[in-house]
């Protein structure tokens, strides 16, 4: 997370609190980096014009009563299906042009009300829906670590903002793996929380089932701060647990490397896995024994099913979702349609893309009488054998070790031609979603090409403290260098801000 002013969110608190820098200078400084990297990379489809602003009351209410949160003043990053009032919400679609939301996501009024400044909002697939960013109707956002490649997806411009240094913290959605594959691509950590751990109230649904909020940052006790900020019951989401955040503070520590029991799925090591990522991943497994902690062979039988449930699964939830965009609540509207009817399908079919579409009539299609024995009732049926699973996995381990991805960041249009490869680009981060585990993606360096590698954890239900704590040492053994795009690099960058 290199920048001028700090190292991590305490440091950032410190400093604040001893007056090294205002806020405003450090809001001015993330703005100017974004300003000079966002035409090449398209991490973010908006500025937030406020955000000086904010910075500006911040520094004068902390004059007076200084802070109480460390996140006074944290600049952060939306993913842009996360709705903050006043501000436009675009889903990355067509659809939702000219749409100004009403109201803020409880997540980030969590955030909001502990001081943060929200910069922008971030670039995604079309809804969520993909795996490279490729899917957004703004055009692709591009990987730090190497601009001809993509950054993952869905959650590819918060992931790359954290990568690129244009933010030091920001947030995604993950309903099959859009915060860790992202993660992985762009050698950030990304974590997927149990689901019900944070409301999604105010998170544009695509899986209401399987969405989750969670947080990209520079280092685990940063995202660890994220997750306590934002969890916690909600009455406007009753899927929401009551369950008290401070409990993974505890977790995180008090847990050891040490003694620890990881579960390897010997099953999903092989075939299929790019070899620079096993590479990497055997390094893993021996420095972590190396700290004393101990392999447990366990199985997954029914995770190869994985793939299968999630897209009848999601797409049946999808379409149901997707029918609120109707030319009438919300943003676009067709011009001049001829009656009711038309003005329906001309605002859906010029509004949302091809992929979205693609969703809309698998889902349309497994819910159709006739079939939703067959297809969607049968999916619940396994998804409940891959919980399960899971569950007996873990009566013998304290965490499951995988790849996040199964391959290293690919080019522009490799996987676009063909959504079956693309859809495969999760096979490691989505039964995670389907059993509401959490789950997290950690960089462990950079394959031959200078691409990173990450490493996936999953955890118990409300096991984020013990992962996060995992992560942190794992990032010991790992000093990532800086990516070849950075605001590090920009001329004029000096200790002490841009020239
Ligand atoms: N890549 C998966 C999909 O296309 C997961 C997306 C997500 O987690 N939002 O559906």
């Amino acid at each position: 997370m290199k920048n001028p002013f700090f190292s991590s969110l305490a440091d950032f608190a410190q400093g604040r609190d001893e007056r090294r820098f205002t806020i405003e200078e450090v809001t001015r400084y993330f703005l100017s980096c974004t300003e000079a990297l966002n035409p090449s990379m398209n991490v973010c489809l908006s500025i937030n014009s406020n955000a000086v602003n904010r910075a500006r009351q911040l520094d004068a209410r902390l004059a007076r009563n200084g802070a109480e949160s460390p996140f006074y003043g944290y600049p952060v990053m939306l993913k842009d299906n996360l709705e903050m009032e006043g501000v436009p919400t675009t889903c990355a679609s067509k659809i939702l042009s000219g749409y100004v939301s009403r109201r803020t996501s409880t997540a980030v009024s969590r955030l909001l009300s502990r001081g943060v400044v929200v910069l922008g909002k971030t670039n995604l697939d079309e809804f969520a829906m993909g795996s490279s960013t490729e899917n957004s109707a703004f055009g692709p956002t591009r990987n730090p670590w190497n601009p001809a490649r993509v950054p993952g997806g869905s959650s590819g411009g918060s992931a790359a903002a954290v990568a690129a240094g244009l933010a030091p913290l920001s947030l995604g959605s993950d309903t099959g793996g859009s915060i860790r594959q992202p993660a992985a691509f762009c050698g950030v950590l990304g974590v997927k929380p149990t689901y019900g751990r944070i409301s999604r109230a105010g998170l544009v649904a695509f899986s209401s089932s399987l969405d989750q909020i969670g947080p990209f940052a520079g280092t685990a006790s940063d995202a660890l701060e994220a997750l306590v900020a934002m969890s916690g019951k909600d009455p406007l989401d009753m899927t929401t647990a009551d369950r008290d955040p401070s409990e993974m503070h505890a977790d995180f520590r008090v847990t050891e490397v040490d003694g620890l029991r990881v579960g390897i799925p010997e099953e999903l090591f092989g075939e299929g896995l790019d070899p620079s990522i096993r590479d990497r991943l055997r390094e893993l497994r021996d420095s972590l024994s190396g700290s004393g902690s101990r392999e447990v062979p366990i199985t997954l039988p029914h995770s190869r099913y994985g793939i299968n449930v999630y897209y009848l699964l999601a797409t049946s939830e999808a379409s149901s979702n997707l029918s609120r965009f109707d030319g009438v609540r919300y943003g676009f509207r067709a011009k001049n349609p001829a009656d009711l009817r038309a003005m329906y399908e001309e605002t859906r079919d010029q509004g949302f893309g091809d992929e979205v579409k693609r969703r809309i009539l698998l889902g349309t299609f497994a819910l159709s009488a006739g079939y939703q024995e067959a297809f969607y009732r049968k999916a619940r049926k396994v998804q409940s054998l891959i919980r399960r699973d899971f569950l007996q996995a873990f009566e013998g381990c304290d965490l499951i070790l995988t790849p996040t991805s199964p391959t290293p960041p690919f080019a522009f249009g490799e996987k676009t031609g063909d959504p079956l490869s693309m859809y495969l680009s999760d096979v490691y981060t989505i039964t995670a979603n389907l059993a509401g585990l959490p789950a997290l993606s950690v960089p462990v360096g950079v394959d031959f090409q200078g691409l990173p590698v990450g490493a996936h954890l999953i955890g118990p239900p409300w096991s984020e403290g013990r992962l996060l704590k995992v992560a942190d040492r794992i990032a010991e053994f790992y000093p990532m260098p800086l990516p070849e795009v950075h605001a590090g690099h920009l001329p004029g960058h000096r200790d002490g801000g841009l020239r």
